[in-house]
C-alpha cells in the first residue's frame, strides 16, 4: 500500500470522535482536550507516513498516540525528581527544598484567606512586606526590607529605582552573567539605567570609581563574582571603601549578593560565603539576594538596606508588578522563623542538611543502594562506591568542591548516556551525571537507599 493511500485512509477528526475508544476518553475529559490530542496524533501520522516512517494500521495508531499524549498529561507537571546530580542548589530542579514548616504554610497560605495586606490592630490595609520585613531587619541589621519575585527582579528594582536615566558605576571585573540569561549589562540597560565600566577585568581601585563620578552619575553598584573567580594580579574596591566614596559625593551604593548567606557558613564547617548582615554594617544603601539560593527558602528576592532606599523602591509601581505572592511570603516567613529560633539550622533547613552532611552516612547509604540496585539490575550493571565531588550550585562558592561519595553504574554494553537515560526514564526519574564517560549517581542528596533503585 502506498503512502497516498495511507493518508487518504486517516479518519476525520468528527469520525474518530465517534468511535468507542474516543467516546470513552470524552467521558473522562474535556472535548476540547479530546479534540486537540487527536489532531495531533494525525497530523504526526501524516508526517511519519509521508517520511516512510510508519506502514501500519492508522487508525489504531492514531488511538494509541492520543492516549499517550493524553496519558503523558495526566502525570503530575513539575514531575518530581530524584536529585543525585551533585549540585546541592540545581537551578533546573528548583533550587532550595523547603523545610516542613514552610510547606505547611504555604499549604496553609494556598487554601485558606489570610491576612496578606490587612492591618489585624487597625482593621486598616497594610502592607504585605509586614509579614516578613521584622525578621529581615533583625537578621540582617538593616532598617528596612522588601521582597519581589527573584534576586534579578530585585536587581532590575534597586537600579531602576535609584538610577533610572543616570549613569551607574560598576567594575570591568565584575559584569557577571548568570546561568538563566541574568547579565548585569542587560539588567542595567532595562532598568534605564546606563552602564559605565569602571578598572579592568582584574584590577579596579577606587580612583577608577572617584574618576568617573560626575553629574550624570546615580548609583555605584558591586556585584558579587558568585560563579566565578578572578585570581592571580588582581585588585577591587572593598565595599567599605565604596560606601565612603558614596557618601563624599552623595550616591547610594547598591551590593548585588547573590547568593546572600544570613550565617557565617564557615561554623559549619563550609567555605565562606559573604553574609548579609557584614555587607549592611559596611554601609551599602541597598544589598539584594535571593530567597532560594543558600538562605534555603522559596524563590523570591530580597532587598535590604537604609530606610530612604527601601522607602523609594517601595513606591516605585515597578515594585507592585514584581511583587511576590502570599505563598511566597508564606514559605519565606516560616523560613525566617526558624532562622530566628532553631536551635540547629543544620537539621532544620534541607540545603544545610544537604551541605554539611557527613561522608560517612553517605557511605553507608551508598552500600546500601548498591545492594538493591544489584539485585534490581541484574548482571549486566557494574556498581563502585567512590569519592566524587559535589557542588554547592547555583553560583554559590564556585571553587570550592564539597567532598562527595557517588555510585558510578558501568553497563556490559550501555555507555554512560545510555544509563542516564535509562535512570531518567524511571518512576520518579532519577538525575544523575557523567564525569569522564561514566554515569554517576552522587548521594549528597539521597537519605534513603531504596530512592535510586528505577522503578518502572
Ligand atoms: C543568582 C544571582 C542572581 C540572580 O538571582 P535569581 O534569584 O536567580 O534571580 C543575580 N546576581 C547574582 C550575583 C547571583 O548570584
Amino acid at each position: 500500500m502506498d503512502a497516498a493511500r495511507r493518508l487518504a485512509e486517516i479518519p476525520s477528526i468528527d469520525r474518530l470522535l465517534g468511535t468507542s475508544w474516543a467516546r470513552a476518553l470524552l467521558a473522562r475529559y474535556a472535548r476540547e482536550f479530546v479534540t486537540g490530542a487527536l489532531r495531533r496524533a494525525c497530523e504526526e501520522l501524516r508526517r511519519d507516513v509521508r517520511a516512510g516512517a510508519f506502514g501500519g494500521d492508522v487508525e489504531p495508531e492514531i488511538e494509541r498516540r492520543a492516549g499517550a499524549a493524553i496519558a503523558r498529561a495526566e502525570r503530575a507537571a513539575p514531575a518530581e525528581v530524584v536529585n543525585a546530580t551533585g549540585v546541592v542548589l540545581h537551578t533546573n530542579l528548583g533550587r532550595a527544598l523547603l523545610p516542613d514548616e514552610a510547606v505547611a504554610a504555604v499549604a496553609r497560605a494556598a487554601g485558606r484567606p489570610v491576612a496578606l495586606e490587612l492591618d489585624l490592630a487597625s482593621g486598616r490595609r497594610g502592607d504585605r512586606d509586614s509579614i516578613v520585613e521584622e525578621d529581615l531587619v533583625a537578621l540582617t541589621g538593616a532598617e528596612a526590607a522588601t521582597v519581589v519575585n527573584n534576586n534579578a527582579a530585585a536587581v532590575l528594582l534597586a537600579l531602576n529605582t535609584l538610577a533610572e536615566g543616570r549613569e551607574v558605576v560598576v567594575s570591568r571585573g565584575e559584569l557577571v552573567e548568570i546561568g538563566g540569561s541574568f547579565r548585569i549589562p542587560e539588567v542595567m540597560a532595562k532598568s534605564g539605567a546606563r552602564l559605565r565600566e569602571v578598572g579592568t577585568t582584574n584590577r579596579t581601585h577606587a580612583g577608577d570609581y572617584a574618576a568617573a563620578i560626575g553629574p550624570e552619575t546615580g548609583a555605584l553598584l558591586k556585584v558579587h563574582t558568585s560563579n566565578y573567580r578572578v585570581v592571580g594580579f588582581t585588585a577591587e574596591v572593598p565595599l567599605a571603601e565604596l560606601v565612603a566614596i558614596g557618601r563624599e559625593r552623595g550616591l547610594p551604593v547598591i551590593e548585588d549578593l547573590g547568593s546572600g548567606a544570613l550565617v557565617d557558613l564557615a561554623a559549619f564547617g563550609l567555605p565562606r560565603e559573604p553574609v548579609v548582615a557584614e555587607r549592611v554594617a559596611q554601609g551599602a544603601d541597598v544589598v539584594t539576594f535571593s530567597g532560594d539560593k543558600l538562605l534555603g527558602g522559596p524563590q523570591a528576592g530580597i532587598l535590604v538596606g537604609r530606610r530612604p532606599a527601601i522607602a523609594r523602591i517601595k513606591e516605585n509601581p515597578l515594585r507592585r508588578a514584581l511583587r511576590p505572592d502570599k505563598l511566597t511570603l508564606a514559605a519565606l516567613a516560616a523560613v525566617l522563623s526558624l532562622y530566628r529560633r532553631a536551635p540547629d539550622l543544620r537539621q532544620a533547613l534541607p540545603t544545610l542538611r544537604w551541605l554539611t552532611r557527613p561522608l560517612a552516612e553517605m557511605e553507608a547509604v551508598g552500600r546500601e543502594a548498591i545492594e538493591r540496585l544489584a539485585s534490581a539490575l541484574g548482571e549486566a550493571f557494574r556498581f563502585e562506591l567512590a569519592d566524587s565531588t559535589a557542588e554547592i550550585g547555583s553560583g554559590a562558592l564556585p571553587t570550592a568542591a564539597l567532598p562527595s561519595k557517588v555510585i558510578a553504574v558501568g553497563h556490559r554494553s550501555l555507555g554512560a548516556d545510555a544509563v542516564a537515560a535509562r535512570f531518567r526514564a524511571a518512576r520518579p526519574p532519577i538525575i544523575g551525571r557523567i564525569h569522564e564517560g561514566r554515569f554517576l549517581l552522587d548521594l549528597r542528596g539521597i537519605f534513603d537507599s531504596q530512592a535510586l533503585v528505577p522503578r518502572e
